[in-house]
């Protein structure tokens, strides 16, 4: 999700850990803001107080010339220039993983995708249309690579629209992103269907 740290979002970070943490069935969330990490580590020093019950995933939505591409698992932005091997290559030297966000919406990967050894695909993204969801769908399967829910919340009444459920042996960081690439993942919806 996103945080007003993105120019293009508006929750505000301590509006954003009060609605996390008031839904008891979130365990985790994935900050992931346009091509800074600082909305991370607001929300990170935010959650302080919680005392940790909620997993905040370090993560970023880096553009390239290509399209997003989604590093998570990383405390510092890639050094550029951001191409797509010099992030999954700089996100791979840190343990973390790259997901193509919303592939078939714009700016996203497309078919290019198929060119990277990137580690899973958001087959669910929660403003993107469930034709174009459905492509990313077909595009994880002929890469045989694991899909991913992504709410891709820009504004908090966007937030648990959809969501990836993850099975893990305990509750780390490190855990939560072996499973996801080990396909240990479902993509959830909590719409009946997404309608545009
Ligand atoms: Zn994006």
């Amino acid at each position: 999700m996103h945080t007003a740290y993105s120019a293009d979002a508006l929750t505000n970070p301590k509006a954003l850990v009060e609605s996390i943490y008031a839904n008891p069935s979130v365990k985790a969330v994935a900050i992931t803001d346009h091509n800074t990490m600082d909305g991370y580590y607001k929300v990170r020093k935010l959650a302080e107080v919680y005392k940790g019950e909620i997993l905040i995933i370090p993560g970023v939505e880096l553009r390239t010339q290509l399209g997003d591409l989604i590093a998570l698992g990383i405390e510092e932005l890639p050094v550029k220039p951001w191409t797509v091997e010099n992030i999954i290559d700089f996100t791979r030297e840190r343990e973390g993983i790259t997901v193509v966000p919303h592939p078939y919406r714009a700016p996203g990967l497309g078919d290019l995708a198929t060119n990277y050894n990137v580690d899973a695909i958001e087959v669910l993204n929660g403003s993107t249309s469930s034709f174009l969801n459905e492509m990313a769908e077909k595009l994880a399967k002929a890469m045989n690579l694991p899909g991913v829910a992504g709410s891709d919340a820009h504004t908090l009444n966007q937030l648990f629209t959809v969501y990836t459920e993850v099975e893990v042996s305990d509750l780390s960081i490190h855990a939560v992103l072996k499973s996801i690439k080990n396909g240990a993942v479902r993509a959830v919806s909590t719409r009946d269907s997404i309608h545009f």
